[in-house]
């Protein structure tokens, strides 16, 4: 018999909006991890951006990549606002360097925090929940 007091919480899926609702939707559709490309320049850019930083053309694509980096940077989470990550503290929110150029931050889901370093390969993935959005997957390639 499970326990009165333990309820199961379904984690929070954002709506996203604008251009982090294209990036979001390409996810969605291809299962694959994209970033927005500058059709006049080739520059990468994320968080996507009306105008690109290097040309200030206001073209763009979203292309996919590898998801292929490395840890640029990561925090070790010991509380959540969200009950339903519960079960998953303390996690990690991983900045990750794409061999592409950009970096993306999303969950670490295969190592524990004391097994992380700076550096560190990792492989970016993502997983659609809903029609608008993907949650963002960091594993550390072993
Ligand atoms: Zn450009």
């Amino acid at each position: 018999m499970s326990d009165p007091q333990q309820k199961s919480y379904k984690k929070y899926i954002p709506n996203p909006e604008g251009l982090n609702l294209e990036l979001h939707l390409k996810a969605v559709e291809t299962g694959l991890l994209h970033i927005q490309r500058c059709l006049s320049c080739d520059k990468a850019r994320q968080p996507p951006r009306y105008y690109c930083s290097a040309c200030f053309s206001s073209e763009y694509e979203f292309v996919p990549v590898s998801g292929e980096g490395f840890m640029y940077s990561f925090a070790i989470n010991h509380f959540t606002v969200d009950r339903a990550w519960i079960e998953e503290v303390p996690y990690v929110t991983a900045v990750v360097q794409l061999v592409e150029g950009p970096r993306v931050v999303g969950a670490l889901r295969n190592a524990e925090p004391q097994d992380v370093n700076l550096g560190d390969p990792v492989l970016v993935s993502v997983e659609p929940r809903g029609e608008e959005f993907a949650f963002i997957w960091v594993d550390k390639v072993q």
